[in-house]
């Protein structure tokens, strides 16, 4: 039986795909029905199974069907958003590329945050009510994400203002957090078991709204408008991090690869993102990671200026993925991939 990479049909799926069949192994798409005509255009799958959602990934026939194709599941943001995780990884039973209880503390803000100061990482201040604000903040609602639902408050007074507007009150689970002035930076990084080593193979800064399109609109117009930003992603823009300040980033890449190996064994395992805000040069914040590939990696599906220095042309983070597989699979190491 040949190994197989099976992914769901959505955020990075096509260059996983294609990333599996560059490396020689097979490629299964989990396929929404109403996607179907979508991914077919790409005639990347060797196999197609129609499902109605991620939560169908949990039927065990579809997971009866995976284990006959001998495939390892690679994980994305979907997965994660679209079933409550701590369920999923407790009853998927067909093998992940990567360490799934990292999925879950990806999903929870207090474990994320427990990680990320565990690594000695700089995060964002942290305001248990609204009282203690002394900065602008931003403020994440219960059960926010992917930047909705968040809003921007320039200090004590008008958080509890803007509160009260809305009607939540100041006792309502908040997540309150200083808000960082300063770039976005969003590193891609791989973490080779089998090598021992990290590799980053890519980098790109979200495009968010409507946050991104206030410079265009002169201060005076804003005023008059009351614009309040808000921060959803609706693609990514290429980056290239000055040269002098790429071993700072390694440096926050390797200590959380070494936080996960303590305090989630066997740490983190592939691909990850550190979601970084740099006030300065010197000055590099993390508010975020995520513990498998983001969609930002979908810019380098030909390969990225790092990934070129490191691999040749045509590396992306889908075949970076496969070729960590396909390698493991001739030396019978497996078992260091997947959970
Ligand atoms: P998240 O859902 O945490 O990835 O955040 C969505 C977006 O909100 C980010 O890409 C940033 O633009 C913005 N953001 C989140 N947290 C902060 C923060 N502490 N300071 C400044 N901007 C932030």
């Amino acid at each position: 039986m040949n190994t197989s990479v099976a992914t769901y049909g959505s955020h990075s799926a096509l260059q996983i795909l294609k990333g599996a069949k560059d490396e020689g192994l097979g490629a299964v798409l989990l396929c929404p029905r109403n996607r179907r005509k979508f991914y077919e255009r790409f005639r990347l799958a060797d196999k197609l199974l129609l499902v109605d959602s991620v939560e169908d990934l949990l039927r065990k026939d579809i997971q009866d069907s995976l284990m006959g194709m001998g495939s390892i599941l690679v994980p994305h943001g979907t997965i994660i958003s679209d079933v409550e995780i701590s369920r999923f990884v407790k009853d998927f039973k067909v093998p992940i590329f990567g360490n799934r209880e990292l999925l879950v503390w990806e999903s929870d803000r207090e474990l994320k945050e427990k990680l990320l100061k565990e690594a000695s990482i700089e995060v964002p201040r942290a305001f248990s009510s609204p009282d203690e604000v002394d900065c602008p903040v931003i403020v994440k609602l219960p059960g926010a994400e992917g930047g909705r639902g968040y809003f921007l408050a320039s200090g004590r007074e008008d958080l509890i203002k803007k509160l009260t507007k809305m009607g939540a009150g100041t006792s309502c689970e908040l997540y309150i957090q200083e808000y960082v002035i300063g770039v976005t930076v969003y590193p891609h990084f791989f973490y080779s078991p089998l090598k021992g080593e990290v590799e980053l193979l890519g980098v790109d800064r979200r495009y968010e709204t409507n946050v991104d399109s206030l410079g265009r609109i002169p201060a005076s117009d804003q005023l008059n408008l009351d614009v309040q930003p808000t921060y959803e992603v609706v693609g990514n823009i290429p980056l290239v991090i000055r040269e002098s300040m790429l071993e700072k980033f390694f440096d926050i890449a390797e200590s959380f690869v070494e936080a996960t190996k303590r305090l989630v064994p066997p740490g983190i395992i592939g691909p990850f993102c550190i979601e970084a805000i740099c006030r300065s040069p010197d000055d590099i914040v993390v508010f975020e990671f995520s513990a498998r590939i983001v969609a930002g990696t979908n810019l380098f599906i030909s390969g990225s200026p790092y990934s070129y220095l490191l691999h040749g042309e045509g590396m992306s983070m889908g075949r970076r993925i496969a070729k960590e597989i396909r390698l493991a699979c001739e030396t019978s190491d497996l078992k260091k991939l997947v959970t």
